[in-house]
């Protein structure tokens, strides 16, 4: 090799060792004893630990809070098998804790990292050292985890009806779906009521829609009131609902029922000075081995509410009672 030549490779030397020290990453070289040979200027600025006070020395020594065990066994791997390995954020935060990261700007109290472990060849062939670059992934993490709270607000949302916060017809539906199958498995009685506010085009016409939606409200509210904790209400339709009634028989059903029709009866709803009243009807059906899916479950119910509007309606109608 020419002195010229040589003069070139140790500048071009110089410049990569000026780009490791500057980069975005964090670095580090460590020998076959895990004693740190390169500590980029990522790490020292991080880690608060410099370079002159790390260099030389084991890595787990400065950061005691590594696992060894588990980082040597990594190590050991990506040696003997002479090829690279990786962590992600995701199977383990971080490798090392950059603590007070961001604290102002950042929600995150660490950085998040994702590592890769590199096999360093020495000029003979062998792998005696490993190289480690660390990359701050904290932005995807938290951004990722946003993303996934976001998803579940929305998941929520979609699943409750705006008006009366009940389920909404979708995940009602579903819920009874559910319901019907686990009790015939179980063979525990389940029981169904749907009902409908009575004349409620009459609420409307006379005093507009706006309190037509309180009345809807209100309704939930005391449907809220009266259904157990085990009890699934949704809101069916326009002023329609339905009701699951877990582990409940026709009996205790056309109870609740009952109960829920007096007490609607009784309620009354002031809106801008005028006070409305106003009854609902309903239907009640125990789920029965005449019953082959939640469809026809809800199509008896339905038949029961139609009977109790047509025998002059604010009354509960059992479906064995229309047979
Ligand atoms: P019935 O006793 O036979 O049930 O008589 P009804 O007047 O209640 O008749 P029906 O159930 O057919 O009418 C429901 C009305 O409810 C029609 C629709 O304009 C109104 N409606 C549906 N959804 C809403 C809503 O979200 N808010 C309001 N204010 N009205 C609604
Ligand atoms: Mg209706
Ligand atoms: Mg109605």
């Amino acid at each position: 090799m020419t002195t010229r030549s040589a003069k070139i490779e140790i500048t071009e030397l110089h410049w990569m060792m000026d780009m490791l020290q500057s980069i975005d990453v964090g670095l580090i070289v460590l020998d076959g004893d895990y004693h740190v040979q390169v500590w980029n200027s990522f790490m020292a600025n991080h880690s608060g630990v410099p370079a002159k006070d790390i260099i030389g020395k084991k890595l787990f020594e400065i950061f005691a809070d590594i696992s060894e065990e588990w980082f040597k066994r990594k190590a050991e791997s990506v040696v003997l098998l002479n090829c690279r390995s990786f962590t992600t954020w995701e199977q383990r935060p971080y490798l090392i804790k950059f603590k007070n990261y961001r604290p102002i700007t950042g929600p995150a109290e660490f950085m998040y990292q994702n590592v890769t472990f590199i096999p360093l060849t020495s000029v003979d062939g062998t792998v005696n050292h490993i190289g480690i670059i660390i990359y701050d992934v904290t932005d995807s993490a938290i951004n990722g985890g946003e993303l996934e709270k976001a998803n579940s607000t929305l998941q929520e949302l979609s699943r409750t009806d705006h008006l009366t916060k009940l389920h909404n017809r979708g995940y009602w539906e579903a819920r009874l779906q559910e319901e019907f199958l686990r009790s015939k498995r179980t063979g525990q009685p389940c029981s169904l009521i749907l009902f409908d506010i009575d004349y409620f085009k009459n609420v409307n016409d006379a005093y507009g829609h706006q309190a037509g939606d309180e009345v809807i409200r209100l309704t939930a509210d005391q449907v809220r009131k009266k259904v157990r904790a085990t009890d699934i209400p949704g809101r069916y339709g326009g002023e329609e609902f339905g009701i699951i009634l877990i582990d409940t028989s026709a009996d205790s059903a056309r109870y609740l029922a009952e109960r829920l029709r007096k007490a609607i009866e009784t309620m009354s709803i002031e809106y801008e000075g005028c006070e409305i009243c106003c009854t609902i009807s309903l239907g009640v059906a125990e789920l029965s081995d005449r019953i082959e899916d939640y469809r026809d479950w809800l199509a008896c119910a339905d038949q029961a509410l139609y009977r109790a509007k047509k025998s002059g309606r604010n009354r509960v109608v059992a479906h064995e009672d229309a047979d």
